[in-house]
């Protein structure tokens, strides 16, 4: 492709962006195609000849666009959000340009020194503990196996690197925390048996009591406890472990702390959310996802951690071919993590927190806030809603209840929430508390405003009518 049509295309690209997210109120919220649908139009062989740039980005609107579900659209209640912004989205543009691989501080300085820095500000915008260090994983699943991994050699005395796995560890998280966690056990080679899950009280937060009583019955017949995983806003209920008591527990018997706050550890950038982190000091390691509910685009985690040299321990090696003059003095963030080769992904955060700055990212978190809170009140004084776990932030969970039993109550809220994200103007999503069915109205996209929320009241409380009769 030569300069001039790049440049043509390139804008083809921008003006269809910004049409895009400005219109992407119109599109049916999940997308309508059925399995194998999109593939079936796509060619069994790849081209031999090269195609024009107008033919394939014709098929892009024509194939592809109607296979996406649309998680910018302001009424996408799903999940968690993954909101982006106008400036992480020219960020992301440019680090494509760039196309640099950012593995060690040599093969791009200003990778490795800005994400020192904007880690820096981030540590401080959350209030977490001076002298963690940050680096940006891909996603919180990576980060929260990296910790396991971390505290497994901390525990064995760097020997599981060496030997293997000699002895079975125990990890301690709640009933209510992400699979990543499972996943990262059975990948970090603890086995999913030696998983011990704590229950949860009402609010559906880890017992701290619970957590000292397992680890102790676990000391006493043997067993070699390594590792709790709390987490502060879990994915079902935004539930939030109390991180005081447990680390205070993780001190007393010696154990590394991980705190999981995926979604929720945005929401402690507000002074009147802090509390949610209250004890963080206790923490080895702490993980948050920029990439759902602080405006920049998929992917980008911030993962925090106390004892760099024994993360660098973990992971470090030394290949001749790696090897650079200034090794001594620089952060090689290729030792940080799992992967050797790495994107620039810090450059979507700077152009993000520069943008908005401390105080716009603030008045988005606390809109959504209020906006959940709107939404609670709406559900608590419905008589057929019920609420189904305490709101601190920006998730509500809920159900019809139509006076039925609870077998019949699972069904009848699995068909209303069929029934509302057919209407394609607005998606939900739904999890199980204690064995009930319940949906979930996660607020954090960009866009969404007021109007959305009162548009989604009126469409479930539309559709429950239905059912209803
Ligand atoms: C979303 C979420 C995760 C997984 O995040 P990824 O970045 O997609 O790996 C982990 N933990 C919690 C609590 C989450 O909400």
């Amino acid at each position: 492709m030569n300069s001039e049509n790049f440049r043509k295309y390139g804008y083809k690209c921008v003006d269809w962006i910004v049409d895009y997210l400005e219109t992407v109120e119109q599109y049916p919220v999940r997308s309508r195609v059925q399995p194998g649908e999109i593939r079936s139009l796509i060619p069994d062989q790849p081209p031999s000849q090269g195609e024009s740039m107008d033919t394939i980005f014709s098929d892009f609107q024509k194939i592809i666009l109607p296979g996406m579900t649309h998680w910018q659209h302001p009424s996408w209640f799903a999940y968690f959000s993954a909101n982006n912004s106008p400036p992480s989205i020219l960020a992301e543009m440019l680090t494509a340009g760039m196309g640099a691989q950012c593995m060690v501080w040599e093969t791009s300085p200003s990778a490795a020194e800005l994400e020192e820095q904007v880690m820096e500000w981030l540590r401080r915008m959350l209030g977490l503990p001076e002298g963690m260090e940050g680096v940006i994983q891909d996603t919180a699943s990576t980060a929260s196996l990296v910790s396991l991994l971390v505290a497994r050699e901390k525990v064995t005395g760097f020997k599981t690197n060496a030997e293997g796995l000699g002895e079975q560890l125990l990890v301690y998280v709640s009933e209510e925390a992400h699979s990543s966690i499972e996943k990262g056990v059975k990948i970090a080679g603890f086995g999913r048996e030696n998983i011990r899950r704590i229950p949860t009280d009402d609010s559906l937060a880890m017992i701290p009591d619970k957590l000292d009583q397992a680890i102790i019955a676990d000391k006493n017949s043997g067993r070699k406890p390594c590792c709790v995983v709390a987490t502060v806003g879990t994915t079902s209920s935004a539930a939030i472990d109390p991180l005081r008591e447990i680390g205070k527990i993780c001190h007393t018997h010696g154990l590394f702390l991980h705190v999981d706050a995926a979604y929720a550890g945005t929401a402690a950038i507000l002074p009147e959310k802090r509390w949610i982190i209250d004890g963080s000091e206790y923490a080895d390691s702490f993980v948050f996802n920029p990439h759902k509910w602080m405006l920049t685009n998929f992917d980008c985690s911030a993962f925090f951690i106390k004892d760099s040299a024994a993360l660098v321990q973990t992971f470090e090696i030394h290949p001749e071919y790696l090897k650079t003059g200034v090794d001594a003095v620089v952060k090689n963030y290729r030792d940080w993590g799992i992967q050797l080769g790495r994107r620039f992904r810090a450059l979507k955060l700077w152009f993000v927190l520069r943008y908005y700055g401390v105080d716009g990212i603030q008045n988005m978190v606390r809109e959504h806030i209020h906006l959940a809170e709107l939404f609670k009140d709406w559900i608590e004084e419905h008589p057929q809603f019920e609420l189904m776990a305490p709101v601190h932030l920006s998730l509500v969970c809920f159900r019809l209840n139509g006076g039925r039993d609870e077998k019949a109550l699972n069904s009848l809220n699995k068909e209303l929430l069929e029934r509302i994200n057919k209407t394609g103007k607005l998606l939900l999503t739904h999890t199980t508390l204690k064995g009930k069915y319940v949906l979930r109205m996660a607020i954090g996209a960009r866009m969404t405003r007021e109007s959305h929320v009162r548009q989604a009241w009126q469409i479930i409380q539309d559709e429950a009518g239905e059912i209803l009769g």
